[in-house]
């Protein structure tokens, strides 16, 4: 079970699609994407029928398995330092803000300030190749004059309670999230607007002047259509070997008693992203801790029971390194989760067939790229004049894959090797 869903209380029964239903727009996925495209959808035609609709319970993807870090800046996994060229990463900055503020305004609307909370994200630094790496994020920064602090080791110690990271970066932008918390709060606020069906998996599209799609016991017709199914895009027969199906995977400690608190030490709520983009994500969330790491390449977009408990193992590894005072910690929640990413790092966004759209593929940085793309889906759908609508278009598309036998032997290999390069920051 995903950790911030089974920190939750059980929702109520899904309402299931059954019969035959008609609406004025349908969008098919309900993670962070779905979400905004339905609730801009709901701001911009307010009187129109809006159906959204998920194979899941809201909360239970990838949307509610994140490491809720909602970022404003350039979050490039494959680079070095997160960095990419300046220009890029400037307009990167104002449309991930843009994002960040939408999905700010639903928690106000919606009293979800306790799952969405402006905290700022720590980097933090296990050895010298990582503080260099640091080094040239904080210049990156300066030069997008975009503010940061540097920690040095005992200034992460306090924060932290581990003597691991031998020095820092903070950058105050980011809202670290209860990513399953807020989700399910966000669709339940839209709910009386939007219609939301949940465990109704669609299992065939048929588009025309009205499209058409099917799940085992129901179907919806309308003239227009979102799909903001992420890397299932696919699965619907667009960007076909486009996208790139990458899982990664997390741990989450049972709570901790008030004497492993008192040995910890440090802040009861942060959150840590590694100097290396492959290293491990660590959260702190009052009385539990959180570890995300390891990529593996699931071109099946599955993993499995096996798969999970196998990293859970390197999961343990990072946390006695980190945490050694809390001796043979157990994990209440391992999970996994699909993370759609492509070569060039480019979204899939824009209309594919007529009035149908897509929003999806947000290189792991979904929960701020997915609202983004959602809610410009919404806009693009309806003709307004969002200038990030042109912006999102002129942007390229996902770059075509290696062919194979290249991507099924290259791709594990070259994520082993990355993941190598992080050596102590894993
Ligand atoms: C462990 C982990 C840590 C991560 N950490 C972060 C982080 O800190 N910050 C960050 O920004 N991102 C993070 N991510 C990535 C982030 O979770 C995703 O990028 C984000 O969820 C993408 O949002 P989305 O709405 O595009 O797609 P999804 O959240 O994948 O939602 C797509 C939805 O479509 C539904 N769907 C698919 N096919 C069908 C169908 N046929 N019929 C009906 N419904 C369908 C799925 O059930 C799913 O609910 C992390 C991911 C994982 C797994």
């Amino acid at each position: 079970m995903p950790g911030w869903y089974g920190l939750l209380p059980p929702p109520p029964p899904a309402q299931v699609l059954r019969g035959r239903h008609t609406a004025d727009w349908v969008i098919v996925g309900a993670g962070f994407a779905g979400l905004a495209a339905a609730r801009r959808l709901s701001q911009l035609v307010p009187g129109d029928r809006i159906v959204l609709i998920d194979a899941q319970r809201v909360g239970w993807g990838a949307a509610g398995r994140n490491s809720g870090f909602m970022i404003d800046l350039p979050h490039e996994l494959g680079g070095e330092n997160y960095g990419g060229a300046r220009e890029h990463d400037r307009k990167r900055i104002r449309m991930n803000r843009a994002a960040i503020e939408f999905s700010g305004s639903a928690a106000d609307e919606y009293g979800l300030q306790r799952f969405f909370v402006r905290a700022g994200k720590f980097h933090g630094a296990a050895t010298d190749h990582g503080l260099a790496v640091l080094r040239a994020f904080e210049n990156h920064l300066t030069g997008l004059a975009e503010p940061f602090e540097r920690l040095d080791g005992p200034q992460m110690k306090t924060i932290t309670g581990t003597d691991f990271f031998i020095g820092g970066t903070f950058t105050p932008g980011t809202v670290m999230a209860q990513p399953a918390g807020f989700v399910r709060g966000v669709a339940e606020g839209l709910s009386t607007r939007v219609q939301i069906f949940e465990k109704s998996a669609v299992t065939s599209m048929q588009t025309g002047k009205l499209h058409t799609v099917k799940t085992a016991e129901g179907e919806i017709t309308a003239p227009r259509l979102i799909l903001t199914v992420n890397g299932h895009l696919e699965s619907f027969g667009f960007f076909k070997k486009r996208l790139l199906h990458v899982f990664t995977y997390a741990s989450m400690t049972r709570p901790l008693s008030k004497s492993e608190q008192a040995a910890l030490g440090g802040e009861p709520h942060w959150g840590l992203i590694p100097a290396d983009p492959m290293g491990s994500t660590i959260r702190r969330i009052g009385d539990r801790i959180v570890v995300r790491n390891t990529f593996t390449y699931n071109p099946d977009m599955s993993t499995s029971e096996r798969q999970i408990s196998q990293i859970g193992a390197a999961h343990d590894r990072s946390f006695r390194a980190r945490f050694p005072m809390l001796g043979e910690m157990p994990m209440e929640f391992r999970w996994g989760g699909h993370l759609c990413l492509s070569l060039n790092s480019a979204p899939a966004f824009g209309e594919v067939e007529e009035r149908v759209f897509v929003a999806g593929c947000c290189n792991g940085l979904g929960t701020v790229q997915g609202t983004l793309y959602g809610m410009l889906a919404a806009d693009l759908a309806v003709g307004s004049n969002e200038q990030m609508v042109a912006e999102a278009q002129n942007e390229p598309a996902p770059a075509r894959l290696y062919p194979e036998p290249l991507m099924t032997i290259g791709a594990p290999l070259k994520l082993w090797a990355m993941q190598r390069r992080a050596g102590r920051e894993l």
